[in-house]
């Protein structure tokens, strides 16, 4: 048995993915959803199911589940946010598989010359995952938040020159996901050029506010869905890796 915590998962993506993946593999087993009112009810589940073989955390728990497990990966460590479990002789151990799926879809995405800087727009646990990936990368960035820092940009700080000289820009904030399809960052989006690369993590709507505004300057653009199929695929290599 396989699974996901997170509250609330009835939109999730995965299970239907897993769901659907162990039929075309014509293995019998299950992907459930747990959804866990508080991080509390961790254990008492895993007592409940002692079957599971692994889990994918979701929103709200990919921080607070690290407690309550034996082992993280050294990315794990470094973003302080698990979205994978792997149950290994008789141990927990948290992964991160949101860093290998940015880089597998960053990577297809960029071209190999690419050498300008970068803007990770938001400050949660995905654009940790992102600043790691940027920085094995060594591609140089800067965070932008909705509140003031010494170390981070805010919205208002992006003047025009920012806008030109950043040619990759990361959306890790929820700004345009579904049903609020209308928002979008607050960038000036004239200053973008067919010099840009536009990354979105969301991928419900496949084409973003974000991303249909650079389009239309001409900048190149990617939503996160690739990125989600990636981290689900690394997750069902660890869980097999026992
Ligand atoms: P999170 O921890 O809640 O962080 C989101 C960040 O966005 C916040 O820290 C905040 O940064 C900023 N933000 C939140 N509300 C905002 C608003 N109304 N206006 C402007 N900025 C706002 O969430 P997360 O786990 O990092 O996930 C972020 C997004 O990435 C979600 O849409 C999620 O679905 C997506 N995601 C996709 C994948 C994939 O595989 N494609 C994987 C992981 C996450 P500041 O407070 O600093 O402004």
């Amino acid at each position: 048995m396989y699974g996901i915590i997170g509250n609330p998962l009835e939109h999730s993506w995965s299970p239907s993915y897993f769901s659907e993946k162990f039929e075309a593999m014509g293995i019998m087993e299950i992907y459930a959803r747990f959804e866990l009112k508080k991080i509390e009810d961790f254990p008492r589940l895993i007592q409940q199911f002692p079957s599971i073989k692994g889990l994918n955390v979701t929103i709200p728990y990919k921080s607070s589940i690290i407690p309550y497990l034996d082992v993280l990966s050294p990315e794990a460590k470094k973003v302080a946010a698990v979205n994978c479990i792997q149950f290994a002789n008789g141990k927990m151990i948290g992964h991160n598989t949101d860093i290998i799926g940015f880089e597998k879809s960053l990577q297809r995405f960029l071209p190999s010359h690419f050498s300008s800087q970068a803007l990770i727009l938001g400050t949660g646990g995905a654009a940790k995952a992102v600043a790691y990936v940027l920085n094995k990368k060594n591609i140089p960035y800067r965070f932008v938040s909705r509140s003031k820092n010494i170390k981070i940009l805010s919205y208002q700080d992006l003047n025009d020159e920012i806008i030109k000289e950043s040619h990759l820009i990361i959306n890790t904030t929820p700004l345009g996901m579904y049903p609020d399809i209308a928002f979008a960052p607050q960038i000036t989006y004239e200053q973008l050029s067919n010099q840009h690369y536009l990354f979105d993590l969301i991928y419900n709507p496949e084409e973003t506010q974000f991303l249909k505004l650079g389009k239309q300057q001409g900048s190149f653009i990617k939503n996160g869905l690739e990125m989600l199929v990636e981290q689900a695929e690394a997750s069902w290599e660890i869980w097999q890796d026992f």
